[in-house]
Protein backbone atom coordinates (compact mmCIF):
# COMPACT_ATOMS: atom_id res chain seq x y z
CA UNK A 1 0.00 0.00 0.00
CA UNK A 2 1.08 3.41 -1.07
CA UNK A 3 0.31 6.89 -0.37
CA UNK A 4 0.10 8.17 -3.99
CA UNK A 5 -0.58 11.83 -5.26
CA UNK A 6 -2.04 12.06 -8.43
CA UNK A 7 -2.21 15.03 -10.88
CA UNK A 8 -5.10 15.64 -13.73
CA UNK A 9 -4.57 18.89 -16.01
CA UNK A 10 -7.21 20.43 -17.84
CA UNK A 11 -7.57 18.17 -20.87
CA UNK A 12 -8.32 15.21 -18.53
CA UNK A 13 -11.16 17.30 -17.02
CA UNK A 14 -12.50 19.04 -20.06
CA UNK A 15 -16.02 17.87 -19.46
CA UNK A 16 -18.28 15.17 -17.50
CA UNK A 17 -17.45 12.05 -19.52
CA UNK A 18 -13.70 12.63 -18.48
CA UNK A 19 -14.07 13.49 -15.15
CA UNK A 20 -15.71 10.09 -15.36
CA UNK A 21 -12.78 8.33 -16.56
CA UNK A 22 -10.88 10.41 -14.02
CA UNK A 23 -12.84 8.83 -11.16
CA UNK A 24 -12.31 5.34 -12.57
CA UNK A 25 -8.83 5.65 -12.57
CA UNK A 26 -8.55 6.94 -9.12
CA UNK A 27 -10.68 4.64 -7.85
CA UNK A 28 -8.73 1.89 -9.19
CA UNK A 29 -5.53 3.03 -7.39
CA UNK A 30 -7.61 3.25 -3.89
CA UNK A 31 -9.05 -0.01 -4.43
CA UNK A 32 -5.62 -1.51 -4.67
CA UNK A 33 -5.18 -0.79 -1.04
CA UNK A 34 -3.04 2.93 -1.97
CA UNK A 35 -4.29 6.01 -0.19
CA UNK A 36 -4.62 9.00 -3.08
CA UNK A 37 -5.00 12.65 -2.53
CA UNK A 38 -5.73 14.08 -6.49
CA UNK A 39 -4.89 16.80 -7.49
CA UNK A 40 -7.28 18.78 -10.23
CA UNK A 41 -6.78 21.27 -13.16
CA UNK A 42 -9.92 23.55 -14.54
CA UNK A 43 -11.48 22.13 -17.43
CA UNK A 44 -9.57 23.29 -20.55
CA UNK A 45 -9.68 26.24 -21.69
CA UNK A 46 -11.62 27.69 -18.36
CA UNK A 47 -9.03 29.53 -16.78
CA UNK A 48 -8.47 31.41 -20.29
CA UNK A 49 -11.91 32.10 -20.49
CA UNK A 50 -12.05 33.86 -17.24
CA UNK A 51 -9.30 36.01 -17.70
CA UNK A 52 -10.78 37.27 -20.79
CA UNK A 53 -14.04 37.67 -18.94
CA UNK A 54 -11.75 39.96 -16.16
CA UNK A 55 -10.53 41.78 -19.01
CA UNK A 56 -13.94 42.60 -20.88
CA UNK A 57 -15.05 43.95 -17.21
CA UNK A 58 -11.78 46.51 -16.93
CA UNK A 59 -8.11 46.42 -18.99
CA UNK A 60 -6.01 46.31 -15.96
CA UNK A 61 -8.51 44.02 -13.43
CA UNK A 62 -7.44 44.02 -9.38
CA UNK A 63 -5.12 41.27 -8.98
CA UNK A 64 -6.74 40.42 -5.82
CA UNK A 65 -10.32 39.87 -7.10
CA UNK A 66 -8.73 38.23 -10.12
CA UNK A 67 -7.16 34.99 -8.05
CA UNK A 68 -10.69 34.82 -6.53
CA UNK A 69 -12.39 34.30 -9.95
CA UNK A 70 -9.37 32.38 -11.10
CA UNK A 71 -9.12 30.07 -8.36
CA UNK A 72 -13.60 29.04 -9.09
CA UNK A 73 -12.61 26.90 -12.53
CA UNK A 74 -9.93 24.13 -10.17
CA UNK A 75 -13.17 24.72 -7.18
CA UNK A 76 -15.60 23.47 -9.78
CA UNK A 77 -13.44 20.53 -10.75
CA UNK A 78 -12.59 19.26 -7.54
CA UNK A 79 -16.53 19.41 -6.14
CA UNK A 80 -17.51 17.61 -9.48
CA UNK A 81 -14.54 14.99 -9.27
CA UNK A 82 -15.58 14.64 -5.72
CA UNK A 83 -19.39 13.85 -6.42
CA UNK A 84 -18.56 11.97 -9.49
CA UNK A 85 -16.61 9.74 -6.45
CA UNK A 86 -19.16 9.94 -4.20
CA UNK A 87 -21.99 8.86 -7.22
CA UNK A 88 -19.90 5.68 -7.72
CA UNK A 89 -19.92 4.87 -3.49
CA UNK A 90 -16.31 5.79 -2.74
CA UNK A 91 -15.62 8.35 0.34
CA UNK A 92 -14.43 11.70 -1.18
CA UNK A 93 -14.30 15.02 -0.15
CA UNK A 94 -12.78 17.61 -2.01
CA UNK A 95 -10.90 20.64 -0.23
CA UNK A 96 -9.90 23.61 -1.67
CA UNK A 97 -6.05 25.21 -1.10
CA UNK A 98 -6.82 27.73 1.79
CA UNK A 99 -8.84 24.75 3.40
CA UNK A 100 -5.68 22.70 2.64
CA UNK A 101 -3.35 25.62 4.21
CA UNK A 102 -1.37 26.16 1.28
CA UNK A 103 0.27 29.32 2.56
CA UNK A 104 1.64 31.34 -0.18
CA UNK A 105 3.10 34.88 -0.52
CA UNK A 106 1.00 37.47 -1.40
CA UNK A 107 2.37 38.11 -5.17
CA UNK A 108 -1.50 37.76 -6.65
CA UNK A 109 -1.09 35.73 -10.58
CA UNK A 110 2.48 33.96 -9.84
CA UNK A 111 2.22 33.34 -5.65
CA UNK A 112 5.20 31.19 -4.15
CA UNK A 113 4.06 28.96 -1.76
CA UNK A 114 5.72 29.16 1.92
CA UNK A 115 4.42 26.64 4.21
CA UNK A 116 1.79 23.79 3.79
CA UNK A 117 -0.26 22.94 7.10
CA UNK A 118 -1.69 19.53 5.23
CA UNK A 119 -2.60 18.54 8.93
CA UNK A 120 -6.59 18.42 6.86
CA UNK A 121 -5.12 16.31 4.70
CA UNK A 122 -3.95 13.71 6.65
CA UNK A 123 -6.71 13.92 8.54
CA UNK A 124 -9.07 12.97 5.80
CA UNK A 125 -6.72 10.29 4.60
CA UNK A 126 -6.47 8.46 7.99
CA UNK A 127 -10.33 8.36 7.63
CA UNK A 128 -9.78 6.32 4.75
CA UNK A 129 -11.15 9.04 2.06
CA UNK A 130 -9.71 10.32 -1.22
CA UNK A 131 -9.13 13.71 -0.71
CA UNK A 132 -9.90 15.65 -4.11
CA UNK A 133 -7.70 19.12 -3.90
CA UNK A 134 -8.01 21.70 -6.28
CA UNK A 135 -4.89 22.92 -7.60
CA UNK A 136 -3.21 26.25 -8.93
CA UNK A 137 -4.59 28.05 -5.28
CA UNK A 138 -3.28 28.90 -2.42
CA UNK A 139 -3.87 32.00 0.46
CA UNK A 140 -1.94 34.36 1.60
CA UNK A 141 -0.55 35.12 5.26
CA UNK A 142 -3.90 37.60 5.98
CA UNK A 143 -6.42 34.99 4.12
CA UNK A 144 -6.45 36.17 0.73
CA UNK A 145 -7.06 34.04 -2.03
CA UNK A 146 -3.91 33.86 -4.52
CA UNK A 147 -3.26 31.80 -7.69
CA UNK A 148 0.56 30.03 -8.47
CA UNK A 149 0.94 31.40 -12.14
CA UNK A 150 -0.24 29.58 -14.88
CA UNK A 151 0.61 25.68 -14.96
CA UNK A 152 0.37 25.92 -11.27
CA UNK A 153 -1.40 22.98 -10.36
CA UNK A 154 1.91 21.13 -11.06
CA UNK A 155 3.33 22.89 -8.00
CA UNK A 156 0.47 22.18 -5.57
CA UNK A 157 0.55 18.42 -6.64
CA UNK A 158 4.14 18.35 -5.95
CA UNK A 159 4.21 20.12 -2.78
CA UNK A 160 1.60 18.32 -1.41
CA UNK A 161 2.95 14.88 -2.29
CA UNK A 162 6.46 16.49 -0.46
CA UNK A 163 4.41 17.86 2.16
CA UNK A 164 2.61 14.57 3.11
CA UNK A 165 5.64 12.42 1.79
CA UNK A 166 3.95 10.72 -0.79
CA UNK A 167 5.58 7.20 -2.16
CA UNK A 168 4.73 9.24 -5.74
CA UNK A 169 3.58 12.06 -7.42
CA UNK A 170 1.91 11.21 -10.92
CA UNK A 171 0.90 13.72 -13.15
CA UNK A 172 -1.06 13.13 -15.76
CA UNK A 173 -1.55 14.87 -18.81
CA UNK A 174 -2.48 14.71 -22.47
CA UNK A 175 0.95 13.17 -23.93
CA UNK A 176 2.58 10.44 -22.51
CA UNK A 177 5.67 11.23 -21.32
CA UNK A 178 8.32 13.55 -21.61
CA UNK A 179 9.77 14.07 -25.16
CA UNK A 180 13.05 15.30 -26.54
CA UNK A 181 10.92 18.00 -28.04
CA UNK A 182 7.15 19.21 -27.85
CA UNK A 183 5.86 16.02 -29.66
CA UNK A 184 2.96 18.74 -30.94
CA UNK A 185 5.90 20.37 -32.46
CA UNK A 186 8.50 17.75 -33.82
CA UNK A 187 6.93 14.31 -34.78
CA UNK A 188 9.85 12.49 -34.52
CA UNK A 189 10.33 13.54 -30.89
CA UNK A 190 11.33 10.45 -28.71
CA UNK A 191 9.64 9.51 -25.24
CA UNK A 192 12.18 9.89 -22.69
CA UNK A 193 12.06 6.86 -19.78
CA UNK A 194 13.85 9.22 -17.17
CA UNK A 195 14.96 12.83 -17.14
CA UNK A 196 17.36 14.17 -13.88
CA UNK A 197 15.88 17.24 -12.31
CA UNK A 198 18.43 19.17 -13.30
CA UNK A 199 17.79 18.59 -16.84
CA UNK A 200 13.92 18.95 -16.46
CA UNK A 201 14.70 22.36 -14.70
CA UNK A 202 16.44 23.56 -17.55
CA UNK A 203 13.61 22.66 -19.62
CA UNK A 204 10.72 24.16 -17.69
CA UNK A 205 12.44 26.93 -17.11
CA UNK A 206 12.87 27.31 -21.32
CA UNK A 207 9.24 26.33 -22.05
CA UNK A 208 8.25 22.99 -21.87
CA UNK A 209 5.18 23.45 -20.46
CA UNK A 210 4.48 19.62 -19.29
CA UNK A 211 5.61 20.71 -16.01
CA UNK A 212 5.91 24.28 -14.02
CA UNK A 213 9.50 24.67 -13.15
CA UNK A 214 8.18 25.34 -9.99
CA UNK A 215 7.10 22.00 -9.57
CA UNK A 216 10.43 20.76 -10.45
CA UNK A 217 12.06 22.79 -8.29
CA UNK A 218 10.14 21.25 -5.47
CA UNK A 219 10.38 17.67 -6.54
CA UNK A 220 14.50 18.04 -6.68
CA UNK A 221 14.30 19.97 -3.07
CA UNK A 222 12.36 17.46 -1.31
CA UNK A 223 13.29 14.78 -3.59
CA UNK A 224 10.15 13.76 -4.64
CA UNK A 225 9.83 10.72 -7.26
CA UNK A 226 7.51 12.52 -10.55
CA UNK A 227 5.72 10.47 -12.97
CA UNK A 228 4.43 12.34 -16.06
CA UNK A 229 1.70 10.14 -17.83
CA UNK A 230 -0.99 9.95 -19.95
CA UNK A 231 -4.66 10.20 -18.36
CA UNK A 232 -5.85 8.73 -21.68
CA UNK A 233 -3.56 5.11 -21.52
CA UNK A 234 -1.88 3.09 -19.11
CA UNK A 235 1.35 3.36 -20.72
CA UNK A 236 4.60 3.76 -18.87
CA UNK A 237 5.75 7.41 -18.82
CA UNK A 238 8.85 9.34 -17.44
CA UNK A 239 10.06 9.52 -14.22
CA UNK A 240 11.83 12.76 -13.09
CA UNK A 241 14.18 11.86 -10.62
CA UNK A 242 17.85 12.34 -9.35
CA UNK A 243 20.56 11.99 -11.70
CA UNK A 244 21.89 8.22 -11.65
CA UNK A 245 24.59 6.28 -13.35
CA UNK A 246 22.46 4.52 -15.38
CA UNK A 247 20.77 7.56 -16.60
CA UNK A 248 21.74 7.76 -20.52
CA UNK A 249 23.61 10.51 -20.66
CA UNK A 250 23.25 12.13 -24.12
CA UNK A 251 24.98 15.29 -24.36
CA UNK A 252 22.07 16.80 -25.83
CA UNK A 253 18.90 15.25 -24.55
CA UNK A 254 15.91 17.79 -25.27
CA UNK A 255 14.90 20.92 -27.60
CA UNK A 256 13.09 23.66 -26.11
CA UNK A 257 11.18 26.35 -28.04
CA UNK A 258 9.21 29.55 -26.13
CA UNK A 259 7.62 31.99 -28.04
CA UNK A 260 6.53 34.01 -25.01
CA UNK A 261 9.20 36.41 -25.16
CA UNK A 262 10.18 39.67 -26.13
CA UNK A 263 12.97 42.21 -26.48
CA UNK A 264 13.90 45.50 -25.73
CA UNK A 265 16.75 47.61 -26.79
CA UNK A 266 18.64 50.60 -25.57
CA UNK A 267 20.49 52.36 -28.41
CA UNK A 268 23.68 54.19 -27.29
CA UNK A 269 23.93 54.27 -23.56
CA UNK A 270 26.68 55.34 -22.01
CA UNK A 271 29.43 52.63 -20.82
CA UNK A 272 29.51 53.57 -16.83
CA UNK A 273 29.03 52.10 -13.58
CA UNK A 274 25.68 52.35 -12.55
CA UNK A 275 24.31 52.54 -16.01
CA UNK A 276 23.11 48.95 -15.78
CA UNK A 277 21.35 49.37 -12.40
CA UNK A 278 19.47 52.29 -13.64
CA UNK A 279 18.15 50.16 -16.14
CA UNK A 280 17.06 47.21 -14.55
CA UNK A 281 15.96 48.69 -10.74
CA UNK A 282 12.45 50.12 -12.25
CA UNK A 283 12.13 46.81 -14.21
CA UNK A 284 12.72 45.14 -10.77
CA UNK A 285 10.26 47.37 -9.04
CA UNK A 286 7.73 46.50 -10.98
CA UNK A 287 8.30 42.52 -10.49
CA UNK A 288 9.21 42.09 -14.16
CA UNK A 289 11.19 39.03 -14.98
CA UNK A 290 14.33 39.80 -17.44
CA UNK A 291 15.68 36.89 -19.20
CA UNK A 292 18.22 37.19 -20.91
CA UNK A 293 20.52 40.48 -21.39
CA UNK A 294 23.30 41.07 -23.60
CA UNK A 295 25.15 44.49 -23.74
CA UNK A 296 27.37 44.88 -26.82
CA UNK A 297 30.48 47.98 -26.45
CA UNK A 298 30.80 50.36 -28.85
CA UNK A 299 33.02 53.10 -29.80
CA UNK A 300 33.33 56.66 -27.36
CA UNK A 301 32.21 55.01 -24.35
CA UNK A 302 28.53 54.26 -25.51
CA UNK A 303 27.08 50.91 -25.47
CA UNK A 304 24.11 49.07 -26.67
CA UNK A 305 21.79 47.05 -24.55
CA UNK A 306 19.00 44.40 -24.66
CA UNK A 307 17.12 42.33 -22.56
CA UNK A 308 14.21 40.04 -22.74
CA UNK A 309 11.26 39.60 -21.13
CA UNK A 310 7.98 37.62 -20.97
CA UNK A 311 5.29 38.72 -23.45
CA UNK A 312 2.49 40.06 -21.04
CA UNK A 313 4.97 42.68 -19.34
CA UNK A 314 6.62 43.83 -22.60
CA UNK A 315 4.46 46.92 -23.07
CA UNK A 316 4.64 47.53 -19.19
CA UNK A 317 8.51 47.48 -19.56
CA UNK A 318 8.62 49.20 -22.63
CA UNK A 319 7.17 51.96 -20.92
CA UNK A 320 9.42 51.90 -18.18
CA UNK A 321 12.51 51.66 -20.37
CA UNK A 322 11.46 54.99 -22.32
CA UNK A 323 11.51 56.74 -19.19
CA UNK A 324 14.76 55.69 -18.06
CA UNK A 325 15.78 56.15 -21.83
CA UNK A 326 15.43 59.94 -21.09
CA UNK A 327 16.97 60.17 -17.44
CA UNK A 328 19.72 58.40 -18.67
CA UNK A 329 20.23 59.98 -22.47
CA UNK A 330 19.94 57.02 -24.27
CA UNK A 331 19.56 57.66 -27.99
CA UNK A 332 16.69 55.51 -28.54
CA UNK A 333 14.39 52.36 -26.77
CA UNK A 334 13.04 49.98 -29.16
CA UNK A 335 10.98 46.36 -28.81
CA UNK A 336 10.29 43.35 -30.81
CA UNK A 337 7.75 41.21 -29.82
CA UNK A 338 8.27 38.53 -32.95
CA UNK A 339 10.95 36.82 -31.23
CA UNK A 340 10.75 33.12 -29.85
CA UNK A 341 14.06 31.38 -27.96
CA UNK A 342 15.10 28.11 -28.60
CA UNK A 343 17.46 26.02 -26.87
CA UNK A 344 19.40 22.63 -26.46
CA UNK A 345 19.88 20.77 -22.69
CA UNK A 346 21.87 18.26 -22.16
CA UNK A 347 23.42 17.55 -18.45
CA UNK A 348 26.44 15.69 -21.04
CA UNK A 349 27.23 19.69 -22.48
CA UNK A 350 28.93 19.98 -19.20
CA UNK A 351 32.09 17.82 -20.56
CA UNK A 352 31.34 18.30 -23.90
CA UNK A 353 32.81 21.39 -26.52
CA UNK A 354 30.93 21.75 -30.39
CA UNK A 355 27.50 21.78 -29.10
CA UNK A 356 27.53 25.92 -29.68
CA UNK A 357 28.95 25.50 -32.81
CA UNK A 358 26.85 23.16 -34.33
CA UNK A 359 23.65 24.99 -32.56
CA UNK A 360 24.91 28.14 -34.81
CA UNK A 361 25.86 25.63 -37.97
CA UNK A 362 22.67 24.01 -38.05
CA UNK A 363 20.58 27.09 -37.69
CA UNK A 364 22.77 29.01 -40.51
CA UNK A 365 21.65 25.75 -42.63
CA UNK A 366 18.59 27.15 -43.04
CA UNK A 367 18.79 30.88 -43.02
CA UNK A 368 17.87 31.71 -39.42
CA UNK A 369 19.41 34.81 -38.06
CA UNK A 370 20.85 34.59 -34.40
CA UNK A 371 19.80 37.82 -32.40
CA UNK A 372 20.92 36.59 -29.07
CA UNK A 373 22.41 33.95 -27.24
CA UNK A 374 22.58 32.88 -24.19
CA UNK A 375 24.71 29.67 -21.98
CA UNK A 376 24.71 27.90 -19.09
CA UNK A 377 26.73 24.71 -18.37
CA UNK A 378 24.01 22.40 -19.57
CA UNK A 379 22.30 24.95 -22.33
CA UNK A 380 22.50 26.94 -25.23
CA UNK A 381 19.94 29.44 -25.78
CA UNK A 382 19.16 31.58 -29.05
CA UNK A 383 16.59 34.24 -29.70
CA UNK A 384 15.73 33.76 -33.55
CA UNK A 385 12.33 35.33 -35.27
CA UNK A 386 9.30 33.94 -33.74
CA UNK A 387 8.29 32.44 -37.60
CA UNK A 388 11.59 29.99 -36.96
CA UNK A 389 10.60 28.62 -34.48
CA UNK A 390 8.96 25.45 -34.85
CA UNK A 391 11.93 24.98 -38.02
CA UNK A 392 14.46 25.37 -35.51
CA UNK A 393 13.34 23.11 -32.66
CA UNK A 394 13.30 20.40 -36.08
CA UNK A 395 16.45 20.97 -37.51
CA UNK A 396 18.21 20.73 -34.18
CA UNK A 397 16.70 17.87 -33.17
CA UNK A 398 17.55 16.17 -36.34
CA UNK A 399 21.32 17.53 -35.87
CA UNK A 400 21.84 16.21 -32.42
CA UNK A 401 20.85 12.69 -33.31
CA UNK A 402 17.47 12.86 -31.38
CA UNK A 403 15.26 11.77 -34.14
CA UNK A 404 13.46 8.68 -33.70
CA UNK A 405 14.00 6.03 -36.73
P1 LIG B 1 -1.98 19.88 -18.59
O1 LIG B 1 -3.19 20.63 -18.98
O2 LIG B 1 -2.19 18.42 -18.42
O3 LIG B 1 -1.27 20.50 -17.42
P2 LIG B 1 -0.09 21.14 -20.40
O4 LIG B 1 -0.72 21.65 -21.66
O5 LIG B 1 0.20 22.14 -19.34
O6 LIG B 1 -0.99 19.96 -19.84
O7 LIG B 1 1.28 20.36 -20.73
C1 LIG B 1 1.28 19.33 -21.69
C2 LIG B 1 1.81 19.87 -23.02
O8 LIG B 1 3.19 20.17 -22.87
C3 LIG B 1 1.79 18.88 -24.15
O9 LIG B 1 0.54 18.87 -24.82
C4 LIG B 1 2.93 19.36 -25.06
O10 LIG B 1 2.46 20.11 -26.17
C5 LIG B 1 3.71 20.31 -24.18
N1 LIG B 1 5.16 20.01 -24.17
C6 LIG B 1 6.13 20.93 -24.40
N2 LIG B 1 7.33 20.36 -24.39
C7 LIG B 1 7.16 19.05 -24.13
C8 LIG B 1 8.06 17.94 -23.96
N3 LIG B 1 9.38 18.08 -24.08
N4 LIG B 1 7.52 16.72 -23.70
C9 LIG B 1 6.19 16.57 -23.57
N5 LIG B 1 5.28 17.59 -23.71
C10 LIG B 1 5.76 18.82 -23.98
N1 LIG C 1 -5.80 26.18 -14.61
C1 LIG C 1 -4.50 26.78 -14.47
C2 LIG C 1 -3.95 27.15 -15.85
O1 LIG C 1 -4.62 26.96 -16.85
C3 LIG C 1 -3.54 25.92 -13.69
C4 LIG C 1 -3.18 24.59 -14.33
O2 LIG C 1 -3.89 24.13 -15.24
O3 LIG C 1 -2.20 23.99 -13.90
O4 LIG C 1 -2.88 27.66 -15.93
MG1 LIG D 1 -0.02 22.20 -17.28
Amino acid sequence: MSLIVQKFGGTSVADLKRIRSVAERVAKSFDQGNDVVVILSAMAGVTDDLIDMANQVTVLPDKRELDVLLATGEQTTAALLAMTLQSMSYPAKSILGYQAEIITNCNHGSARIVKIGADRIKELIEKRNIVVMAGFQGCDPEGNITTLGRGGSDTSAVAIAAAIKADTCEIFTDVDGIYTADPNVCEKARKLSAISYDEMLEMSGLGAKVLQIRSVEFAKKYNVPVHVRSSFSEEEGTMVVNEDSSMERLIVSGITHNKDTARITLKKVLDQPGVAAKIFSPIADAKILVDMIIQNTRAEGLTDLTFTVSKKDFSKALEIEKQVAKEIGAEKVFGDESIAKVSVTGVGMRSHSGVASKMFTTLAGENINIIMISTSEIRISCIIEEKYAELAVRVLHKAFGLDKD
